[in-house]
């Protein structure tokens, strides 16, 4: 088999094996090596019913030097298990999350993709709740597993900026709600808005908060940065998730000599942002073009020219240069597999 590395997307790709591990009797299992993709579930399992579901993602990466680096895999394990408290799942130990992930991108060595293709191996943890249950309660029984699937460069054509939206209409998460954790659930209350703003003609929703509607909260499956004085200024919400890549980021800010602020951002302030960004695991920074209001009739405008800001440009080429192991990792984010 011979992948075309530079032009695989953000898809699935079936890879070797699959790492499972189950709770039952009030105790987590051994791991379980699978090749198989399916799983067998009880019809009445409180994931299908109930959506007792939590999930992660990072990311390994083949370096200039050949060998596979994990992301901030601990703090992955951290926030999965904020996620299993967050809906009452059994938490997931931190030790075994990070061994099951070095095993699982070790058995699928193959598929991490070559250096120079600018692709890596996305990580999808995930865990389920799958005792049979018809009463609201929660499940005794949970599924562990990670999967892995290699996915192509984010950005094809280079960094590119992408138009962003407000849509008043739809709320993500409430603020005492879900938004704080990684669950399904959120996703599908978000997927009616993502599909209006991707027949708009945009990258994704621009999400306010859902109580005042005067604050930002964060970009479809991505936080919020803006960038003005020397500045990084996020939102602090109750509502938005949080995100490893964003904490990442403010770490880089601070150490190029940036203020780092963190704190609710009232929607007047987009206007004066010198640069703007959508930040996760999947692109790093998707540096926004513009984000339009369309009910307000405005437009808050960062890119006028289409390109990147330049601080966007430097926080991003920092972030891989040490995810891709050309520079050294002074913060010990980074995990070789062996
Ligand atoms: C996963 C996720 C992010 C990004 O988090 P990272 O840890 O940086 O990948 C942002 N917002 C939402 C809603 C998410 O689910």
């Amino acid at each position: 088999m011979e992948l075309d590395w530079n032009n695989i997307g953000f898809g699935y790709v079936k890879t070797d094996y699959n790492i499972r591990c189950t709770y039952q009797n009030g105790e987590w299992g051994e791991f379980e090596v699978h090749e198989d993709e399916y799983l067998t579930l009880h019809m009445a399992a409180t994931c299908l019913h109930y959506g007792q579901e939590v999930f992660e993602g990072l990311k390994a990466f083949r370096g200039v030097d050949g060998k596979i680096r994990v992301f901030r895999m601990d703090e992955n394990a951290k926030r999965m298990q904020s996620s299993c408290n967050g809906i009452i799942m059994e938490p997931f130990p931190v030790d075994r999350f990070q061994e099951a992930v070095l095993k699982v991108v070790k058995l699928n060595e193959r598929f991490v993709p070559p250096y120079e293709s600018g692709a890596s191996l996305y990580i999808r943890p995930l865990m389920i709740g799958t005792s049979a249950q018809v009463g609201v309660k929660p499940s005794r029984e949970y599924l562990f597993i990670i999967f892995v699937t290699p996915v192509g460069p984010y950005f094809k054509g280079g960094f590119q900026t992408t138009p962003y939206v407000i849509l008043r209409q739809y709320d993500r998460a409430a603020p005492l709600g879900t938004g704080i954790y990684k669950v399904g659930g959120n996703y599908a209350a978000g997927l009616a808005a993502d599909e209006k703003a991707h027949s708009l003609g945009y990258s994704a929703v621009f999400y306010l908060d859902a109580k005042e509607k005067k604050y930002i909260d964060e970009c479809g499956a991505a936080n919020f940065f803006g960038i003005k004085n020397n500045t990084y200024v996020t939102p602090k919400s109750t509502s938005v998730l949080p995100s490893i890549t964003n904490k990442s980021l403010m770490t880089l800010a601070r150490d190029m000599g940036l203020k780092v602020e963190q704190r609710p951002v009232p929607i007047e302030e987009l206007s004066t942002f010198e640069e703007a960004g959508a930040c996760g695991t999947a692109a790093v920074i998707s540096p926004i073009q513009r984000i339009d209001d369309l009910d307000e009739n405005k437009s808050y405008v960062f890119s006028p020219d289409g390109k990147p800001g330049v601080i966007c440009e430097k926080l991003y080429k920092k972030i891989r240069a040490i995810q891709y192991g050309e520079e050294p990792d002074i913060y010990g984010w980074t995990t070789i597999v062996e």
